[in-house]
Formats: structure tokens, C-alpha cells, sequence
């Protein structure tokens, strides 16, 4: 229904085996909306967007995304579903060119789109772009990051997770990840940003969740006043 979220995620419970490190998740992500996963690390932020994204599976609880049920999808069942889960440092072929990189990711797209795609991608990071038949290789650090980024954009995503997107970036390439997620935003593309960088999270969001020790301790839109303090002391179980 139009009032249902994008994302609605209820009593989440997810880990490795027998190890339980989400205990009962509720979370929702509304079309367009930028929801930033904060917490201290170990708190369960990487587990909850593998158990998302098909990674691990949800060993209770539900996940509903689009309006139908994706709890325990596969990953690709996720991707296909628009539910992007973009992976640092992963899947960059430093051996072929960045086009290739990018029509790789989205190998299962109609022929006839694919081409169309990796430039709308591209159209994100005209420094990438300059160097799009460069071997990825041949990318800097950043720049390997950035094309990670591109590569689920690719797929045209209606919710992209980004796990610590700024990770290794100087501060002038943490910007411009971080302008990225604002011009998604401005497309109706949400985003789910996991993010270390406290200030340019809650710069970057409209809305907030703080995960401690597996739950979800404080829920609130960045607009609010004294979050960086809230924030705290919820990471300090004082809230
Ligand atoms: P960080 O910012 O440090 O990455 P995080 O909030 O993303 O923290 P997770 O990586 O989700 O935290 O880790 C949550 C818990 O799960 C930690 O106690 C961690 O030791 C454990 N964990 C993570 N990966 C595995 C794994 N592959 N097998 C077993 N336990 C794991």
C-alpha cells in the first residue's frame, strides 16, 4: 500500500550459527528517505545489512521490502527486488577496464539496458567516468571505492546500503560519497548508510537508529535537537 514503507523490519534476529547478535530489530526506510545505522563498533551494524541483504540468515522476525515479503531472500533475490547492498573493497577487478567492472554488475540486466546503465552510473562520478577504460587497477584507492558505489548503482536501485562509505577516503572523497547519497535522495533513491563519521552521518541523513549490543536504543530524524549528545549517551546505555 502507499503508506507502507520501503523497508518495514520487525523483531530481526540474526548472527553467525549459534552466535545471536541481533536481538529483535525494528526498522523502516520510507521511499527517498536516508536512514543512517549508527552505533559502537561491534554493535551489529555489518550483520544487520547482511541479514538484509540475503548474507545471513534471519533467524527470526520478518523483513518486507516493496511491499512483499523478502525475509531470508536470496542476495540476488534482494538485488533483483531493488534492495542493493553495496560491499567495501569488494568486487573491483583491478585487471579490466571500469566499464567492464560496471557491466559486469549488472550481468543479468536485459542486454539492450546494460549500456544505458553503466553511464547513468557513471553520470555519478565523472572521475570515474574520465577513466572508464582504465583497468580498475589503475584506480586509486578512493576512486576503487566510489566504483563499488557505481557498481549497485548499475542495478538502479530503490534501497542502497552503504557500509562505512567514507572507510580510507580523505576527508575531501568522504564529501563527495557523501554527495552522492544527497542526489540519490533527490531521485527518490533511499539509501541505509552505516557510518562511523558521526557528523557527516547525521549531516548526510533525515533520520537516525543507534544500535547497541544488537538493539535499537534511540530511533530519531536528525532534525532533532542535541542528537550528538543523545547519541552518546545511548552508545553509554544512559538514555
Ligand atoms: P564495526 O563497526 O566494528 O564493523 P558493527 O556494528 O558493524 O561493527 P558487526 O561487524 O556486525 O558490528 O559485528 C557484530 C558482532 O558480530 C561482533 O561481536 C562480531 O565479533 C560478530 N561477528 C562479526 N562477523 C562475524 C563472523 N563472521 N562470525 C562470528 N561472529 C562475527
Amino acid at each position: 500500500s502507499a503508506a507502507e514503507p520501503l523497508l518495514f523490519v520487525a523483531a530481526l534476529e540474526s548472527g553467525y550459527g549459534k552466535i545471536r547478535v541481533l536481538h529483535g530489530i525494528d526498522l523502516t526506510v520510507a521511499p527517498g528517505e536516508v536512514v543512517a545505522l549508527l552505533g559502537p563498533n561491534g554493535a551489529g551494524k555489518t550483520t544487520m545489512l547482511r541479514a538484509l541483504s540475503g548474507l545471513l540468515p534471519v533467524n527470526a522476525g520478518q523483513v518486507r521490502f516493496g511491499g512483499r515479503d523478502m525475509t531470508n531472500a536470496t542476495p540476488r533475490e534482494a538485488a533483483r527486488a531493488g534492495l542493493v547492498h553495496v560491499i567495501e573493497g569488494h568486487r573491483v577487478f583491478t585487471q579490466i577496464s571500469v566499464t567492464d567492472n560496471l557491466l559486469l554488475a549488472g550481468y543479468d540486466l536485459p542486454r539492450g539496458e546494460r549500456a544505458a546503465r553503466v553511464e547513468e552510473a557513471l553520470s555519478f562520478f565523472p572521475e570515474i567516468a574520465e577513466k572508464r577504460h582504465e583497468r580498475g587497477g589503475a584506480l586509486s584507492g578512493g576512486q576503487q571505492q566510489m566504483l563499488t558505489v557505481a557498481q549497485g548503482l548499475v542495478r538502479r536501485p530503490r534501497l542502497l546500503m552503504l557500509d562505512e562509505p567514507s572507510a580510507g577516503l580523505s576527508p575531501v572523497l568522504v564529501d563527495r560519497v557523501l554527495n552522492v547519497v544527497a542526489r540519490l535522495r533527490s531521485q527518490g533513491i533511499a539509501v541505509l548508510l552505516v557510518e562511523q563519521l558521526l557528523e557527516k552521518a547525521l549531516a548526510a541523513a533525515d533520520r537516525v537508529y543507534a544500535l547497541v549490543q544488537g538493539h535499537i536504543v534511540l530511533e530519531a530524524p536528525t532534525s532533532e535537537a542535541n542528537l550528538p549528545q543523545r547519541l552518546e549517551r545511548a552508545y553509554f546505555g544512559h538514555d
